[in-house]
């Protein structure tokens, strides 16, 4: 079994770890001139739509994925007439384009915030009559980690707000007053069998995501059971095979979702030390026809942070007694409770650039101890801004 990857960074080496531990070979491509994927399997390095390179890698693979969504629908399609492509085309579809998203969302009984389409300065006025403000401009495509939005406050800023996204085809938000964020990752065989993981709390700044926090701390059962559902159901609705991560505003025992991602996801990192099967492996086995693995938990809490912008240093880990993943990966067993392990992309640093990430399981929830492992892990924290890197 040979398993091709569009995409070699971070999601890539994870995945690419995770099917080394199974006896998968990986097979990327990337057109950028290091990956960190580089780590676990081979690379054709050329753009995603290069027709000579996506031949390739179909004739080498038996199946192929993606670590990100924004694959150009022209490669997956090509791709597919060669090789089975997994998650198919109708979650990429629906994931690519916040209208197709939203509304799909909505026709399957998803509570969402308030949205509008936006075409040009006439339907921006008609759509901030429908959802009021404040409220969010977000491009319909290609916006990740915050980029491609901006908060609309007055009906003056109608015209900056539009230039700002560039005056793209849009979609109107209103602004969700939440508690918290959560999001939910199922993961759903080629036999249509399910397994989920979460709610996971995420909590972000400037758009990009910072920490997560599992199990979910004030999160009702009212709203798990929601989320929960409305995951499962959306992953037979997209006759999903892989992982599909849905992210939601949680108010109270109300759910709305924001967006989902028909891959392995930030907020799922942590199940790589907290579950019984972390989502790299069983998208791996979803995708390459293997049964899932169990995802229940291996310890009472886990914590993920974000290294944003630049790197933590070395010493102070050491000092820490935090352990640094190699480059396959540390094997669970040797992850027991109360352990922090730091996963280095092996990314030169720039702002907003995720470098690595650290997780810490522990047997209690996540205490001043939490503090002193944000301090070290730059761009981490949640209430500082200014460290956000
Ligand atoms: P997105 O790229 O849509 O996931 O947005 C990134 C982050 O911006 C989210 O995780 C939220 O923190 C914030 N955000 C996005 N949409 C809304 C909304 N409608 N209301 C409030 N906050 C939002």
């Amino acid at each position: 079994m040979i398993l091709g990857i569009l995409g070699g960074g971070q999601l890539g080496w994870m995945l690419g770890t995770a099917a080394r531990r199974l006896g998968i070979e990986c097979v990327f491509l990337d057109p950028a001139e290091h990956c960190t994927s580089d780590l676990v399997g081979d690379r054709i390095r050329a753009a995603y739509d290069d027709e000579d390179a996506l031949s390739e890698l179909a004739r080498r693979c038996n199946v192929v994925t993606y670590e990100f969504e924004n694959v150009p629908a022209e490669a997956a399609a090509r791709l597919a007439k060669e090789v089975d492509v997994r998650p198919g085309w109708k979650s990429l579809e629906t994931s690519q384009d916040r209208l197709v998203e939203k509304s799909f969302l909505t026709e399957h009984g998803v509570p969402v915030p308030a949205f509008a389409a936006v075409d040009d300065l006439a339907s921006l006025e008609a759509a901030v009559v429908k959802v009021g403000l404040p409220a969010i401009l977000k491009t319909r495509r290609g916006g990740y980690d915050g980029k491609g939005q901006t908060v609309l406050r007055h009906p003056k800023d109608l015209e900056s707000a539009f230039a700002a996204i560039g005056r793209r085809p849009a979609i109107l938000e209103s602004m969700v007053d939440f508690d918290l964020e959560a999001s939910v990752l199922v993961v759903r065989g080629s036999d249509g069998a399910t397994e989920t993981w979460g709610p996971i709390r995420n909590q972000h700044t400037g758009g990009i995501l910072r920490r997560s926090d599992c199990p979910a701390p004030d999160v009702s059962s009212e709203a798990t059971s929601a989320m929960l559902a409305h995951t499962e159901r959306l992953a037979r609705a997209l006759d999903h095979c892989g992982v599909l991560t849905v992210e939601f505003f949680v108010r109270g025992d109300d759910v709305l979702a924001n967006e989902i991602a028909p891959r392995v996801h930030n907020s799922g990192h942590l199940t790589i030390e907290f579950s019984q099967t972390d989502q790299f492996e069983n998208h791996v086995r979803a995708v390459t026809g293997l049964p899932l693995g169990s995802t229940s938990s291996r310890h009472p809490h886990a914590m993920m942070l974000n290294a944003i912008g630049a790197a933590p240093v070395d010493a102070d880990l050491t000092a820490d007694h935090i352990a640094m993943v190699d480059d396959f990966g540390i094997p669970s067993e040797e992850v027991t409770a109360g352990v922090a392990v730091y996963h280095d992309y092996r990314k030169s640093p720039r702002p907003g650039r995720k470098v690595g990430h650290l997780t810490a399981v522990s047997r209690e929830s996540p205490g001043a101890w939490a503090d002193r492992l944000t301090a070290l892990i730059p761009g981490s924290s949640t209430t500082d801004p200014n460290s956000a890197g």
